[in-house]
This record gives structure tokens, C-alpha cells and sequence, in this order.
């Protein structure tokens, strides 16, 4: 029933992905995080980043508002911190959907 391999099947433990540069290659020092900005992309689909994800192992995730939601469970279990930055991210977009 409680599948073990469950969150492996989300492969995140790659530790050097080339896209997230310098960040999280050295698990001693965690730094500040700097807000998100429009030249952070999604890891899945490469739209723009509006979740931030600190993973357990070190590292972390970038998703769009689609892909936060999609693996919200699973990033649950591997995640230390989730930052949802979706409202400030859409606030700066524009007054699109406010009021
Ligand atoms: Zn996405």
C-alpha cells in the first residue's frame, strides 16, 4: 500500500542539474532565497517559475502555478520549504485578475 518509491519516481536528486546553476550545489550553506523573477522557468514546462521548492536532499524546484498544484502531494514529502510566490509574482504582472 505505502509505496516506498513513490517520491523517487519524481527525480529530484540529480545533483547538478546544469539549469540550477551554482544554487544548492553545496548543502552547507543555504542562502537567502532571492525572490523569483520572470527568467525563472518552471522545471517541467519552462513557463515562468512561481513556486519556489527546498528539497530535503539540497537543491531546489522551480514550478509554474500548474505544476505546483499538479505535484503539490508528492512535493510535500520531499520538500523542506515551499514558497508560493504566485500572488506577488501576478501583482507585479499586471492588474489582470485584480479587481
Ligand atoms: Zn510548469
Amino acid at each position: 500500500m505505502l509505496r516506498k518509491h513513490e517520491s523517487a519516481r519524481f527525480g529530484t536528486q540529480e545533483p547538478d542539474r546544469p539549469t540550477v546553476g551554482k544554487r544548492g550545489a553545496v548543502s552547507t550553506i543555504i542562502a537567502p532565497s532571492s525572490p523569483l523573477t520572470a527568467a525563472d522557468r518552471c522545471d517541467r514546462c519552462g513557463a515562468q517559475a512561481y513556486v519556489r521548492v527546498r528539497l530535503l536532499a539540497g537543491g531546489e524546484l522551480l514550478f509554474c502555478a500548474h505544476h505546483a498544484k499538479k505535484f503539490d502531494a508528492g512535493l510535500k514529502k520531499v520538500a523542506v520549504e515551499i514558497i508560493d510566490e504566485s500572488e506577488r509574482l501576478s501583482a507585479m504582472a499586471g492588474p489582470t485578475d485584480a479587481r
